[in-house]
């Protein structure tokens, strides 16, 4: 069986659920084996949602379940392992399975592989693919027979869709919630002080590139010229040359507009997962290997402060 950690927050199952199901049908067209939901807590309402993608639903409820929280997880975990017997389970690499795979793995004693972009079973063996030196290579990794395997998928790696409808059953597997050192108080959103980049039609976006903050408004100037809104990867946030609300990225916000120019961002798969679904992408970088034009529609090997004089020029005329 192939186990898949269903993933939601604040009443919403995640895409990335039905994308680890949708690999999960894949690996089971090669080695076929049953695939199942785990749902722990969360909505009845989603047990509907996820009946198609598998085979079975395994549902363990209680109101420690209903928000994520390491301890009471392992414990439901371990009560679906032992009645499933899984051969793989699958986690979302997310901030949440970041947290909890690592945990499960020692607890557990489960050989684990991060942020997979390709999984698959080959003779029972596990074999995944990750990528390494942000992006630039892919590393194959395959693992000697073990009876258990557990792996964290990257989001927003596979299509959430299924080529076979099907259609689960329910087995709902009681608990009993103990005492645990850490508890789920509350969310708490972050105050939008600033602009929301999520709501741009056209986005500028600076990365290391830039330099020095003192290059900032040169950008800022092409970007208002143009109607777009400022944003960046992750080290010009960390360095705080522009707002933590203007990082785009896996530990920033995640971006769709008609425009995403990309100026001195190398592309990590991290700032990827915020911006690769923006209409139309538009690269440049002095590195041609950089992985940002492999997913760039139209990209410019060049050094960025020449290219914003020659843009701005022409979108004068
Ligand atoms: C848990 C975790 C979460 C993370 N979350 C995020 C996130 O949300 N968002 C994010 O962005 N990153 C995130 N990161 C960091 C990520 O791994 C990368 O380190 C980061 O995205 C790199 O930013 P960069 O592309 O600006 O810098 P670099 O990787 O240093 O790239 C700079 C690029 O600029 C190019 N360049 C330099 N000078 C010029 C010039 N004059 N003209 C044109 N090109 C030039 C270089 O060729 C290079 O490709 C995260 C990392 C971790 C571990």
């Amino acid at each position: 069986m192939i186990l898949v950690l269903a993933e939601h927050r604040r009443g919403e199952l995640r895409d990335v659920t039905f994308e680890m199901l949708s690999l999960a049908e894949r690996i089971s067209k090669e080695s076929p084996m049953e695939i199942a939901s785990l749902l722990l807590g969360g909505e009845r309402g989603f047990i509907d949602k996820l009946k198609d993608f598998c085979d079975r639903i395994i549902f363990v409820d209680s109101p420690e379940l209903k928000n994520y929280s390491p301890e009471p997880y392992l414990e439901a975990i371990k009560k679906a392992i032992d009645a499933t017997s899984p051969k793989l389970i699958m986690i979302s690499h997310s901030s949440f399975g970041m947290d909890l795979a690592p945990f499960l793995s020692e607890k557990l004693s489960l050989p684990l592989i991060t942020d997979c972009v390709d999984v698959s079973l080959k003779e029972g063996r596990l074999a995944t693919l990750r990528q390494i030196y942000g992006g630039k290579i892919f590393s194959e990794i395959r693992l000697k027979p073990y009876e258990r395997y557990l792996v964290t998928v990257r989001p927003g790696t596979f299509e959430p869709e299924i080529r076979e409808k099907r259609s689960a059953s329910v087995m709902e597997i009681p608990f009993q919630a103990g005492t645990y050192k850490r508890r789920f108080l509350e969310y708490i959103e972050e105050k939008i002080e600033d602009i929301d980049i999520s709501s741009a039609d056209i986005i500028v976006s600076i990365g290391r590139g830039i330099g020095k903050p003192e290059n900032i408004p040169i950008v800022q100037e092409f970007a208002d010229e143009i109607g777009a809104v400022l944003a960046c990867s992750r080290p010009v946030a960390d360095k705080g040359w522009l707002p933590k609300s203007r990082q785009v990225g896996i530990s920033g916000k995640t971006v769709k507009p008609k425009i995403y120019l990309a100026l001195g961002i190398s592309g990590s798969f991290q700032h990827q997962v915020g911006m690769k679904n923006s209409k139309t992408i538009i690269a440049v970088n002095k590195d041609p290997k950089a992985p940002i034009f492999n997913i760039a529609h139209y990209g410019v090997v060049a050094d960025m402060f020449q290219v914003i004089p020659v843009l701005k020029e022409k979108l004068k005329k």
